[in-house]
C-alpha cells in the first residue's frame, strides 16, 4: 500500500501550483476576492494546463486523469483561489454529464471548449423551497411544445449562473417523483432566461444566482441525456461532486492551518513568537491532523473512484471529514490571528467564510449523516 504521490502527480502538483502563484499570488487573489471578481486570468492559464479537462479522456477533448487528479488539482485551488475552486467542481460536474448523457452533437459542440476553458458552465437543481429533500421542492416544469420543449421555473443558488455560456438545468416533465425529471442545456441569451445575482456573504469570487425561466423555448436537442431520467442520471455523478467538494473543503482548512502558523512563527508576545504557546501549538497541530486524516479520506474515495469501485460511502465520509476540519481549521486560524483574523487584505476572512459552502453543498452535513447511517452502517432510513 502506498500513500506517497508517484512522480508524475507530484511534478502535476507542482504544475498546478506554480500556475496559481504566478498568475494570482496570495495578495492579487485577495484583492480579487474583495473586488467580488472571478479570476478570468486564472482560469485561462488553468484551461490551457488541461485542468478544466481532468476526467474527460483526450480523444474526447479532455486533458485524461481521474478522480486523483482532480482532488490534487482541488485541493490547491482550495488552498489558493477559493472562488475558482468551487467553480471547478461544477466544470468537473458539467463535463461529467455532457460525456455520459450528451447526444454527439452536444459534445461536438461543447465538450472540448469547456476544457479548454473556452466556455463556462453552470448546474442548476436547487430551488428556494430546499435543496435537502430536493426531489420534492423541483416546481420548474418542462412541457412538450409540438417538437420542441417550454421551460418555466426558477432556480435559486447557482453558482456561475451570470458567467455561464451554458446552463443544465433539472426540471420535471413527467409525474413520477424522481423518474419524471429531465435535465435540458440552456445557452446564454435564450430568451425568457433571468439570471440575477444574489448578495452572500461567502465566494465573493464566483457569482451565486437565481435563475428564472419564462416562457423559455428550447428545441427537442436541448434535452442532455433521456427524457424523464435527468434526476436518475444526475445521481450517478453525485459521488464525485460530493468528492470534489471533500477537496475543496481540505485546501481551505489547510489554506488557513498554512497562514496561521505562518503567522505564529513571526508575531511576537512576551519576547517570543505566539506560535512559542503550547495552547497555541497544539490547536495548530490537532487541527492538522484532523485535517490529514479527512484527506486520505478523500484520497482513498478518490481511488476507488479511479479503480471502478463503489465511492458512494467512502466519498460520503469524505465530505463529511472534511467539512468538520477544514471549519475547524478556518476557526484555529481567525484565533491564532487574533485581530488581523478580520483584516480583509489577508486571506485568513476568506477562509473562514467560505469554508461554510461545504457544510451544507452539495448536501448538508446532517444528509450525508443520514445517508452513511443507513449505507454504511445499515441502520433504518432516518427521514
Ligand atoms: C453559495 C452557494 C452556491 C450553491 N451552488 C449551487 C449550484 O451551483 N447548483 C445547485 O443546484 N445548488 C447550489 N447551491 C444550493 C445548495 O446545494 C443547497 O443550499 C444545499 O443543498 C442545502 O439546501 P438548502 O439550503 O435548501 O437547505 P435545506 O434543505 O432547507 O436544509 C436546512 C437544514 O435542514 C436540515 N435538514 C433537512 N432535512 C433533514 C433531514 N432529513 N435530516 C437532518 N437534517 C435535515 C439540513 O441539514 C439543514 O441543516 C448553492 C448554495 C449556495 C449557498
Amino acid at each position: 500500500m502506498d500513500f506517497a504521490l508517484n512522480e508524475e502527480q507530484r511534478l502535476f502538483c507542482e504544475a498546478v501550483e506554480g500556475t496559481i502563484d504566478r498568475i494570482s499570488p496570495v495578495d492579487r487573489a485577495q484583492q480579487l476576492d474583495n473586488a467580488k471578481t472571478f479570476d478570468h486570468q486564472l482560469h485561462a492559464a488553468l484551461g490551457e494546463l488541461g485542468i478544466m479537462g481532468l476526467g474527460i479522456p483526450e480523444d474526447e477533448g479532455g486533458a485524461g486523469g481521474s478522480a486523483v487528479e482532480q482532488v490534487l488539482a482541488l485541493e490547491i485551488l482550495g488552498r489558493k483561489a477559493t472562488s475558482l475552486a468551487v467553480f471547478t467542481v461544477v466544470q468537473y460536474m458539467a463535463t461529467k454529464l455532457l460525456r455520459h448523457y450528451g447526444s454527439a452533437a452536444q459534445k461536438a459542440e461543447r465538450l472540448a471548449p469547456l476544457c479548454r476553458g473556452e466556455i463556462k458552465p453552470a448546474f442548476a437543481l436547487t430551488e428556494a423551497a430546499g435543496g435537502t429533500d430536493v426531489l420534492a421542492s423541483i416546481t420548474t416544469k418542462g412541457e412538450r411544445v409540438g417538437d420542441g420543449w417550454r421551460l418555466n421555473g426558477t432556480k435559486m443558488w447557482i453558482s456561475g449562473a451570470a458567467l455561464a455560456d451554458v446552463i443544465t438545468v433539472i426540471a420535471r416533465t413527467g409525474e413520477h417523483r424522481s423518474r419524471g425529471m429531465t435535465m435540458f442545456a440552456v445557452p446564454r441569451g435564450t430568451k425568457g432566461l433571468g439570471v440575477r445575482e444574489l448578495d452572500t456573504f461567502a465566494i465573493f469570487g464566483l457569482d451565486t444566482c437565481e435563475v428564472v425561466f419564462d416562457e423559455v423555448s428550447l428545441p427537442a436537442e436541448a434535452v442532455l441525456g433521456e427524457v424523464d431520467q435527468g434526476f436518475m442520471q444526475v445521481l450517478s455523478t453525485l459521488n464525485s461532486e460530493r468528492l470534489n467538494a471533500a477537496a475543496v473543503a481540505t485546501g481551505i482548512g489547510n489554506g488557513a492551518l498554512r497562514a496561521a502558523t505562518e503567522y505564529a512563527r513571526e508575531r511576537q508576545a512576551f519576547g517570543r513568537p505566539i506560535g512559542q504557546f503550547q495552547a497555541l501549538q497544539h490547536r495548530l497541530v490537532n487541527a492538522g491532523v484532523d485535517l490529514e486524516a479527512a484527506w486520505l479520506l478523500t484520497l482513498r474515495a478518490a481511488d476507488d473512484d479511479a479503480a471502478g469501485r463503489p465511492f458512494d460511502v467512502s466519498s460520503s465520509m469524505a465530505k463529511l471529514a472534511t467539512a468538520k476540519a477544514g471549519l475547524a481549521a478556518a476557526d484555529v486560524g481567525m484565533e491564532v490571528m487574533g485581530g488581523a483574523g478580520v483584516d480583509v487584505a489577508l486571506p485568513m476572512q476568506r477562509y473562514y467564510r467560505d469554508i461554510r459552502l461545504y457544510i451544507f453543498a452539495p448536501l448538508t452535513n446532517d444528509m450525508i449523516t443520514n445517508y452513511l447511517g443507513e449505507n454504511w452502517l445499515d441502520l433504518p432510513r432516518s427521514f
